[in-house]
């Protein structure tokens, strides 16, 4: 998942998307059909109850062991109208045919969530990248996988020190878990470079690091078409942040060098996002995606050099809007994740303060 959009206007997002060409035009699948967007493969949408609204999801008409039938890509979270969509879905899309397999991107609520549900209603098989599944099944299991009570800690640690926020963040008790509350014991792992032949066509994985633990999208050469999941979104940009399980990591140099290997693929390739329209011109989002993050890091590099700052004090400058709380939670670990570029490059030095925050200042010599 990723913060959504700020409401009304958004002039730089516009002007960007003008280098972005949507060969579909406004069209949208309404909820419960779908549209085809290259042979065999057909666009669903679902709705989703964040600001955020909808996710894409796939299918791609497929025959395994001599069985026609379809493979999904990414299910949706769990939760009654999600199944209610599936249900208008698999009655009147999948042509009589069942589902064969559920492929999973990554270990995100909105793209694992009902995984469980999809594969045992049709007796398919999950699979996805061996990393997301034992991310995913240890968020599931409820209050002993993610702990609310360490993303509080670690949020504090980075300058987040409002009683009321902290005490909100830890109510939410087990979050995860709500919105995917089983993942399948058995899978078939997904690794970068595995071609999978799904139906008669052949589709490449491309692992990428940064959004989530292994993403794996999915590059079709016959059709120059890549299911790009989170990794590759036109408008808005993929939220890469610091979690508290892997509190030294540094998710931005593994999210933009990820988005480099998207380069060798064709400049008219038809990009397949899980979140906005399919579009054209993915060597130019990739480099609108650098640029975004350059200036993100200038701005960050020159606070810093003013005043060593926290994560926490850097929100109004990297977010110019007021953020509610699940945007705060968001919007921090992005912060995080742009002083951990800097400070793993030498560029800043981290000290921890008589407060007990981490603030990112100058590095000596600088
Ligand atoms: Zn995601």
């Amino acid at each position: 998942m990723k913060p959504p959009e700020p409401l009304g206007a958004n002039p730089i997002a516009d002007e960007l998307e003008k280098q972005l060409h949507y060969p579909l035009g406004d069209t949208l699948p309404a909820p419960g059909s779908a549209v085809t967007v290259a042979p065999g493969v057909k666009w669903l949408r679902m709705g989703l109850p964040f600001a955020l609204n909808h996710i894409n999801l796939w299918l791609l008409r497929d025959e395994i062991d001599g069985r026609p039938g379809w493979s999904v890509v990414d299910c949706c979270i769990s939760s009654e109208p999600a199944k209610a969509q599936w249900e208008q879905v698999f009655e009147h899309e999948l042509d009589g045919l069942p589902i064969l397999r559920v492929l999973v991107t990554h270990m995100h609520p909105d793209h694992i969530g009902l995984a469980h549900w999809l594969c045992e209603r049709w007796q398919a098989r999950l699979w996805i990248s061996a990393t997301d599944h034992g991310m995913a099944r240890i968020g599931s299991q409820g209050p002993n996988g993610f702990s609310s009570e360490a993303a509080a800690n670690f949020f504090a640690l980075h300058g987040l020190t409002d009683p009321a926020s902290l005490e909100k963040i830890r109510g939410r008790g087990s979050y995860f878990s709500t919105l995917v509350p089983a993942v399948p014991r058995q899978y078939r792992r997904l690794q970068d470079g595995d071609v999978l032949s799904i139906g008669t066509r052949d589709w490449r994985c491309i692992s990428g690091y940064g959004h989530a633990p292994e993403h794996i999208a999915l590059y079709c050469d016959e059709l120059q078409v890549l299911i790009g999941g989170d990794m590759m979104l036109p408008r808005i940009s993929t939220n890469v942040s610091v979690y508290d399980q892997e509190p030294e990591s540094n998710p931005l140099k593994q999210f933009l060098e990820s988005i480099d290997k998207f380069r060798g693929l064709p400049a008219q390739t038809l990009t397949l996002p899980a979140h906005g329209k399919p579009f054209t011109g993915l060597h130019a989002r990739i480099g609108q995606l650098h640029d975004h993050h350059a200036e993100r890091l200038l701005e960050v590099m020159q606070a810093c050099l003013e005043t060593p700052r926290s994560a926490a004090e850097l929100l109004p400058l990297l977010f110019k809007r007021a953020l509610d709380l699940h945007q705060t939670t968001f919007a921090m670990g992005e912060s995080i994740a742009h002083l951990h570029a800097l400070w793993f490059e030498g560029r800043l030095q981290r000290r921890l303060g008589d407060d007990g925050v981490y603030r990112f200042g100058a590095s000596a010599g600088v």
